[in-house]
């Protein structure tokens, strides 16, 4: 589903280069729920902005669905992003004035469906995310880990192959947190493979598997993928 192999990723500002990845591999199978780990600056969030075609790599192969990405043009790039890829942040990023419904529409409109298919898919996803009964409300009505929950349901509405997810728990309560991850162990046992980035070692050890990253390198993979997907 995801493949990088050798990628480096060279950040270059007057007269410093920063090497932020370095002979990163990694591969992610399709249904996987990955914990992405490490600490400040070791290069998670330029993995998780390579990962989500939102920044190029600077070297190596990146293989998204059986596609090598290194020669796709800005346009192929973002075709594919609005395709297969959805976003969460820590921030939940939603816009005040719009209500939860229009927030969820934002992208679908973006990508021009038309409106009963937006309509579908928005009132799918708010169930999904159990706000379904708020569609009317606005973001500032709402808890920080309901307003998580409008991004999540932002996410989905685009039916994303892959949900990224950096640090989606980060400004939240414990509470809070455990809440955003049932929803997205829902989500992940529905099909969506998920790629998440967090400080929160519960968290992280209730994903089915962590890579761990120090300076720019994946250093340690400990996968019980294979063993769960075996029934084991
Ligand atoms: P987080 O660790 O929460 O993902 P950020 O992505 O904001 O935080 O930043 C991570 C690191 O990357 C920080 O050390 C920050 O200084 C650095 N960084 C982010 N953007 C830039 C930039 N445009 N130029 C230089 N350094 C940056
Ligand atoms: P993390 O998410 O693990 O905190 P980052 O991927 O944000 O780490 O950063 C990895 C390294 O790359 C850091 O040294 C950071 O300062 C640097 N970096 C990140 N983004 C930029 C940027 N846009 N320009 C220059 N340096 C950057």
């Amino acid at each position: 589903m995801l493949s990088m192999q050798d990628l480096s990723k060279v950040y270059r500002t007057h007269l410093v280069e920063t090497h932020a990845l370095r002979e990163f591999s990694i591969h992610v199978e399709e249904g996987e729920f990955v914990a992405v780990t490490g600490p400040s600056g070791s290069g998670k969030t330029t993995f998780m902005n390579i990962a989500g075609l939102l920044e190029e790599h600077s070297g190596g192969r990146y293989q998204l669905d059986g596609v090598e990405v290194s020669g796709l043009s800005d346009r192929e790039r973002s075709a594919m992003r609005n395709e297969k890829l959805g976003f969460i942040f820590q921030g939940f990023n939603l816009i005040p004035d719009l209500n939860l419904f229009d927030n969820v529409d934002v992208p679908l409109r973006y990508r021009g469906f038309g409106a009963k298919e937006r309509k579908l898919r928005i009132e799918r996803a708010l169930e999904q995310v159990g706000l379904g009964s708020r569609a009317r409300h606005y973001p500032a009505e709402l808890s920080g880990g309901q307003q998580q929950r409008v991004a999540i349901a932002r996410a989905l509405a685009g039916e994303p192959r892959i949900l990224l997810a950096d640090e989606p728990t980060g400004n939240l309560d414990s509470a809070m947190a455990r809440a955003v991850m049932e929803i997205l162990e829902g989500i992940n046992a529905a099909g969506t493979t998920i790629i998440m980035v967090t400080h929160d070692p519960e968290l992280a050890a209730r994903a089915r598997r962590n890579v761990h990253i120090i300076d720019g390198q994946v250093t340690d993979l400990q996968s019980s993928f294979a063993d769960s997907a075996l029934g084991v």
